[in-house]
């Protein structure tokens, strides 16, 4: 049996519908930009592995750090203990971070780095006693993990559909611009001692559909929320380190949110790790006599060594001379493929921030995330040899940060051929 036959003997993969669901493709090695399969075929991996692979893949440099930190400590209980790879990653990161955070807590993933970051600010409420807040804000279309707190806070889609019932209330918000900022304002003035907080993703709504707003209205927003003590927590699982041009999307902002979410590119995609920082003061609320004040939140992989040793190896990268104008060279090529493809028929609307470029097919009627469009567009860029996955009728292109000017290149022609030719 071929690992194919296998795997739909025994696999459930995510976000498929297994009645009818092509055979997955089985991938044997990772170098750089390419992936290759069983058969030698090989492909451009442009949107970085579900947006976490951001050097490219099986680093060397990752690769040693992690398998010397393998041969030393593979895990240990990270409450009563800790370690170098753990402490040294908190030391590093919070620094890095735009505002003045203070302090690391670990988990394993993007959703329950969302998940901690809404426990910090609604026990805040509760631990202060202050006032009784328990009302969240958040974008209408944002996504910000699948587990059911993240849910919650997400936009309600075909995503949340069975389980809209069970998810908690919450007000959601247009994403803000010139026309409507005053009354987004206004709407937060009117809800203002209800909201225990408001938490966004700065500049990019990825699963959402790549959508973009301005770094001023998002100042705005956050401004209008410190007026009233409303706590903000900036979700930078996807935008983090580097996609957006700037380490962190949050740099361009000149207010500065009280807690980040961090995980995808945290570890250079090679393990799973998420992260959730805060401030003294979010920190301060839980110091207590009172036990009852602790956060009872953790997990069994919480600060993985191997997890802190990939993402100190891959900060190592991040920080190195070559990346950032990798990152500037690629947002260049972007520029200029956008400014030569924007007012195509075919396009609705092109789209680009940093390394991050987004084009809106025009689909009629049909413009939702199960198009057929969608699965067309798909496996003409997997027959050409690129690993493009829609969402919906709109593609964007996220690639690891050492791809060459070659293989983008090759990326946009073959995106002007599918203008042509689908
Ligand atoms: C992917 C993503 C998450 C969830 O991360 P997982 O590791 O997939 O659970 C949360 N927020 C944002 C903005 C994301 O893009």
């Amino acid at each position: 049996m071929s690992l194919t036959e296998r795997d739909q003997k025994v696999i459930w993969h995510p976000y498929t519908q297994m009645k009818n669901a092509l055979p997955h493709i089985p991938i044997v090695k990772g170098e750089g930009a390419y992936l290759f399969d069983e058969e030698g075929n090989r492909y451009i991996d442009a949107v970085s592995s579900w947006w976490v692979n951001i050097h490219g893949h099986a680093h060397p440099h990752i690769a040693e750090k992690v398998s010397a930190q393998l041969k030393t400590l593979e895990h240990v209980i990270f409450a009563g203990f800790t370690h170098e790879p753990a402490v040294q990653l908190a030391e590093r990161l919070l620094p890095l971070l735009p505002g003045d955070q203070q302090k690391v807590f670990y988990t394993d993933n993007g959703s329950t780095a969302v998940e901690v970051a809404l426990k910090m600010c609604l026990q805040y409420w509760v631990n202060t006693s202050k006032q009784s807040r328990s009302k969240i804000i958040a974008f209408k279309d944002a996504y910000h993990g699948d587990t059911f707190g993240a849910m919650s806070v997400s936009g309600r889609s075909i995503f949340t559909n069975p389980f809209n019932a069970l998810l908690f209330d919450v007000e959601f918000i247009d994403l803000p611009n010139e026309q409507n900022i005053a009354q987004l304002k206004a709407k937060i003035n009117y809800l203002s001692n209800e909201v225990a907080c408001f938490i966004f993703e700065p500049m990019v709504l990825g699963a959402g559909g790549m959508l973009m707003y301005e770094a001023q209205y998002l100042d705005q927003l956050i401004e209008t929320c410190q007026q009233h003590g409303i706590l903000t927590i900036a979700d930078e699982v996807m935008t983090g380190f580097g996609r957006t041009g700037k380490y962190f999307s949050c740099e361009a902002l000149s207010t500065k949110p009280d807690i980040f979410c961090l995980s995808k590119g945290l570890t250079g995609g090679t393990m799973p790790l998420g992260v959730t920082t805060c401030n003294q003061k979010i920190f301060d609320a839980f110091l207590s006599d009172d036990k009852l004040k602790t956060l009872y939140h953790g997990h069994s992989f919480t600060a993985n060594p191997i997890a802190c040793t990939a993402s100190l190896a891959s900060l190592d990268i991040l920080l190195s001379p070559e990346t950032l104008p990798n990152i500037q060279r690629i947002t260049a090529r972007h520029k200029e493929f956008a400014q030569q493809i924007s007012g195509h028929p075919k396009l609705k609307d092109v789209r680009q921030l940093g390394t991050i470029l987004v084009m809106e097919w025009e689909t009629g009627t049909d413009s939702s995330y199960l198009s057929e469009l969608r699965n067309k567009l798909y496996l003409f860029f997997l027959g050409k040899g690129i690993i493009l996955r829609p969402l919906g009728n709109i593609i964007y292109i996220l690639p690891p940060y050492i791809i060459n000017d070659e293989d983008l290149m090759y990326i946009y022609q073959t995106i002007t051929e599918a203008l042509n030719d689908i």
